[in-house]
């Protein structure tokens, strides 16, 4: 079966900066094509669950309060990057709008609910290097 790695929260883990999941529908069909990698940059990255929303601003990542968390970001997009290609990966499912695992869209770094074009720092570096990122809301294309 191929690898596919899969933001954590889409399986229902509770590692989002609320401390809640964002369970996605889905899952179960997956599982029956692939074998799924569950990864969280943002606790790969060493932050805490709960933690502060984040949004990204001019290249950086930034909480709601001001700080900035840009190396723990990077960090976790590194560790995963490390997982994927012990486990053979080329592909990842990855949460949208996250600032770590938003692919195509995220937001807009004023915390205003606003959105703009760019990815999240794990999504922006694992497509460097050549990844295919969907959404979870682009799954049915894998089914
Ligand atoms: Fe989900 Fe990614 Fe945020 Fe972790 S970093 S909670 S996997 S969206």
């Amino acid at each position: 079966m191929e690898r596919i790695l899969i933001s954590a929260c889409l399986l229902g883990a509770c590692c989002r900066y609320d401390g809640k999941s964002k369970a996605a529908a889905g899952m179960e069909k997956l599982t029956e094509k692939y074998e799924l990698i569950p990864i969280c940059p943002e606790q790969l990255g060493g932050l805490a669950t709960p933690r502060p929303p984040a949004e990204i601003r001019q290249g950086r990542v930034i909480t709601e309060d001001g700080t900035d968390v840009t190396r723990q970001y990077e960090k976790g997009a590194q560790e995963v990057l490390r997982l994927a290609e012990l486990f053979g990966s080329r592909r990842a499912i990855l949460k949208a709008r996250s600032p770590s695992c938003g692919s195509g869209e995220i937001h807009n770094g004023l915390f205003d609910g606003g959105i703009t074009e760019g990815d999240g720092i794990t999504a922006a570096l694992l497509k460097s290097v050549g990844f295919e990122v969907f959404r979870e809301d682009q799954i049915d294309s894998l089914l």
